[in-house]
């Protein structure tokens, strides 16, 4: 009888549970890891989310090597299948241990293969909040507030907690968390790795792939080792975590990182576990009085918003991955694919995430995915995309928000309201208006700034559904103030815009 472990390419850590399971048994214990071009080619990924992750992959091998695991590593296959048969009948095994995988299309993808030897699954660790324990706190809820479930976690797990009380008297400081950029900031740059061999063996691979993919795989500066992640997460606690809080909203030409962790990466990868992400951050107000609105907003983002993701991704139907409360049907226009318009928010961002694959939260929400919503952009099609251009993107993280935080597809499911805004809202966290074409001011006319016509348009067509979110009716007054001959220009703009990209 002989057990064998298949560790997935996001699974990347030591401590997960099927290598715990066997660790005391590894010189016996044969584990695969396999690169797989047909999967790297079913949809489009940034070419760096393409070098991280095999180079992330190809080096947690040689780590499990000389931790005294005996390790098969199946480079650039052509699917998965192959090199599982063929390595489960040249080692004998007769059960396959797999953790759970953390996206849905892939643990349906096991379901369907007929190995020749018993399948188990254990399950998967790499969250705080398992499935089920969501599950249960979701229970009969009639609201899934992120607050509630952020709340609750905090309450379980007694991070920056004084009894039963939050410490400093509130829950959540955000409001100290929005300031814009004024006056001249010098946000610390980010560390970055120079590429070893293997990863310079990866990117010299995906440069050569036959299938499509975004952005660029150069310069890649990337953490590729647990140990590199570890360094990125000590640069954050010590170097820019102070000041994280007040900028967390704000967008600046040429600073792509801001105050921001970029831990997302190592997180979603497994070389970094949420709980030592959250215990260095905790320890850094304890022992080092950071300020708390800083270390309690960035804890609310890891302890809150991404076990909620997790947790809300596992707990819908099917059917939520199809949604389009709106009914929104407009392609994705081209600049999308190539960062060319006029729009310099845009333009500024996309080429950003060509260059890096990374973008920051605002950049995500309040740029992308809110230009994608007001101007009615196809939400599956928005995702699709959204998957494509981030190095950190896995589907579970994906669908919910893009669709149900970015374009509110899901109805409110997740979101109290649409996060929509004018160039009022860009004007105002970030420079990106004054090297702009447009007129950040006018709704109508040549030089109108798309995010107004988009966004007053947006509300006018769907103003009988976004009057039943009680949130939005302040917003929908201003709408009525508009003569209607303002309205129709405005309907007239947004119409016209579509209809030059055809
Ligand atoms: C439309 C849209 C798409 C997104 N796509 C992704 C994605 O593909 N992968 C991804 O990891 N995050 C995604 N996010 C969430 C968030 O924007 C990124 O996690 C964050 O920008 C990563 O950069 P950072 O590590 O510097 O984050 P920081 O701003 O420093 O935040 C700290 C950490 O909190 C976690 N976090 C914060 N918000 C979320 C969230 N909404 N969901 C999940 N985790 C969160 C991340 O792990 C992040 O590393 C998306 C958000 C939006 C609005
Ligand atoms: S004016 Fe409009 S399009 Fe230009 S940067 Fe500002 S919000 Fe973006």
């Amino acid at each position: 009888m002989t057990t064998g472990i298949w560790v997935l390419g996001d699974q990347l850590w030591q401590g997960q549970a099927a290598l715990t399971a066997h660790v005391e048994n590894r010189a016996q214990t044969p584990v695969i890891l396999i690169e797989s071009c047909r999967y790297a080619r079913v949809r489009r990924y940034h070419a760096q989310k393409l070098v991280l992750v095999w180079s992330a992959m190809r080096h947690f091998a040689q780590e499990l090597r000389d931790a005294g695991w005996s390790v098969t590593y199946a480079a650039q296959a052509e699917e998965f299948e192959t090199p599982l048969r063929q390595w489960i009948r040249d080692r004998g095994i007769t059960t396959l241990v797999i953790m759970e995988p953390s996206d849905r299309p892939f643990a349906q993808f096991l379901k369907t293969l007929d190995l020749p030897c018993a399948v188990e699954m254990v399950p998967n660790t790499h969250f705080l909040w398992s499935v089920a324990d969501f599950r249960q706190w979701a229970g009969s809820r009639k609201s899934l507030l992120m607050e509630s479930f952020y709340r609750e976690g905090r309450k379980r797990t007694g991070v920056l907690m004084a009894g039963n009380d939050p410490v400093g008297g509130q829950w959540n400081y955000d409001k100290d968390n929005r300031q814009p950029p004024k006056g001249t900031l010098n946000p610390p740059a980010p560390l970055t790795f120079a590429p070893d061999e293997t990863t310079e063996a990866v990117i010299e691979t995906v440069e050569a792939l036959e299938f499509p993919t975004f952005g660029q795989a150069r310069p890649f500066h990337w953490a590729v080792t647990r140990s590199q992640a570890l360094d990125v997460l000590d640069h954050f606690i010590t170097v820019r975590l102070k000041t994280f809080g007040p900028y967390q909203d704000a967008m600046v030409t040429g600073e792509d990182t801001m105050w921001h962790a970029l831990v997302s990466p190592y997180l979603n990868l497994g070389l970094l576990h949420p709980q030592e992400v959250i215990e260095a951050a905790e320890q850094a107000y304890r022992d080092r009085q950071l300020p708390l609105n800083s270390v309690e907003g960035f804890i609310r983002q890891v302890l809150g918003w991404r076990e909620y993701m997790h947790g809300l991704y596992w707990l819908v139907e099917d059917e939520y991955f199809q949604r389009n409360w709106f009914g929104h049907d407009r392609p994705l226009p081209d600049f999308f694919w190539t960062g060319q318009t006029p729009m310099n928010c845009l333009h500024q961002v996309i080429d950003q995430v060509m260059r890096t694959g990374y973008g920051h939260h605002i950049q995500r929400l309040m740029i992308l995915s809110n230009f994608a919503l007001i101007a009615g952009l196809q939400p599956q099609v928005v995702e699709d995309w959204f998957h494509a251009a981030f190095i950190d993107a896995y589907d579970w993280v994906m669908q919910t928000n893009v669709l149900g935080m970015g374009l509110f597809a899901d109805g409110g499911t997740l979101a109290s309201k649409p996060y929509a805004a004018s160039a009022n809202y860009v004007g105002r966290m970030s420079d990106y208006c004054q090297g702009c074409r447009y007129d950040r001011k006018a709704r109508t006319g040549d030089n109108a700034c798309p995010f107004n016509f988009f966004y007053w348009d947006f509300l006018d067509r769907h103003r009988e559904k976004l009057q039943s979110q009680g949130r939005m009716s302040f917003i929908l007054k201003n709408l009525d103030k508009m003569t209607p001959e303002e309205r129709q220009a405005i309907r007239d703009r947004a119409q016209q815009w579509h209809q030059q990209l055809v």
